[in-house]
């Protein structure tokens, strides 16, 4: 599956003679992250080689990774069973629209504390789940292994080869792999973490043997799903003047940072930049009432 490319005009842009065009994976599916489906497309494979009829994941309550897992194993005749950080949410999951929609795919949840959520790829723990629900096959945290790598592989296509630098969101860094596996060694790759940390640069070296990448790491606006009011005015302003949603978590970060970086002279004029846009855009309805409780502004549907 190919996705087309779109073009981004903006003032800022032509000043400085910069061409962005963003990868519109977010139109894969309205709920499931674009970058989920493709890691989850040959670990759906392997599942069903393995004749195991139950896939089982873990995620926070807002989780795009919960929503497309719960979503991926309907559509492909899988049970889905999804471990959530907080057993607070045992009595509330109803109150959350991402786990509604979970549940309206089948998924079934077990809450566990976040203490217990700590140790989830302890043996003992996953020797416990499997005492509990059966046999199952395991995808890890956001979804990243070798054969997501692999899937995300799939991102770009040779027409992608005109640009000079690659922009990408980073999670834990699987989606990010992909890509600069299949970039030209002559593409620069750029990943913008949406969280703090510095193990992120192993994570990417375990999947990557090359170097023509880097992480800006300014752009996490205090942790994972940590917004300010600048950042949501970034988005709603960026969506009415180019048409495109992007999500508080990940990709309004990425586009926050790619135009910082254009303003700040840190490409060269005439650089051709592409932005994939993994999607997300499912978190925005949970996000929204978290964001009137702190008093800032409210993400435009
Ligand atoms: C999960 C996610 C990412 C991060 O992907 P990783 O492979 O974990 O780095 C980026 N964007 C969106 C919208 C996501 O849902």
């Amino acid at each position: 599956m190919k996705i087309a490319n779109q073009q981004v005009y903006l003032p800022l842009l032509s000043k400085k003679r910069i061409e962005l065009a963003i990868k519109r994976e977010d139109l894969i599916h309205p709920f499931v992250s674009g970058n989920k489906f493709r890691k989850l497309t040959y670990n759906l494979i392997e599942a069903k080689n393995r004749k195991v009829d139950t896939l089982l994941t873990f995620g926070g309550a807002y989780s795009n990774h919960i929503a497309a897992t719960a979503f991926a194993a309907k559509a492909n005749g899988f049970k889905s069973i999804g471990v959530v950080r907080g057993d607070e949410l045992e009595d509330n999951w109803e109150n959350n629209p991402t786990l509604c929609f979970a549940h309206e795919q089948g998924m079934r949840f077990y809450f566990i504390s976040r203490e217990l959520y700590r140790a989830r790829s302890n043996a003992s723990f996953l020797k416990g789940l499997q005492e509990k629900f059966g046999a199952f096959y395991l995808i890890p945290e956001g979804g990243t292994n070798p054969l997501a790598v692999k899937g995300c592989e799939e991102i770009l296509s040779d027409g992608d080869r005109r640009f000079q630098v690659i922009c990408c969101a980073v999670g834990t860094g699987g989606t990010l792999s992909g890509i600069i596996n299949a970039a030209d060694t002559r593409q620069h790759i750029l990943g913008f973490p949406a969280l703090k940390g510095d193990f992120l640069k192993e994570d990417i070296r375990k999947f990557v043997h090359r170097t023509n990448w880097e992480l800006q790491t300014g752009y996490h606006f205090g942790g994972y799903a940590k917004v300010d009011e600048s950042l949501i005015n970034f988005i709603n302003d960026f969506k009415k003047r180019t048409q495109i949603p992007l999500d508080p978590v990940y990709t309004g970060k990425m586009l926050f940072g790619i135009l910082d970086l254009v303003k700040k002279d840190f490409f060269l004029p005439d650089t051709k930049i592409l932005a994939i846009h993994t999607g997300g855009l499912q978190g925005i309805a949970g996000m929204n009432p978290v964001l009137k409780k702190k008093n800032l502004p409210q993400l435009d549907l």
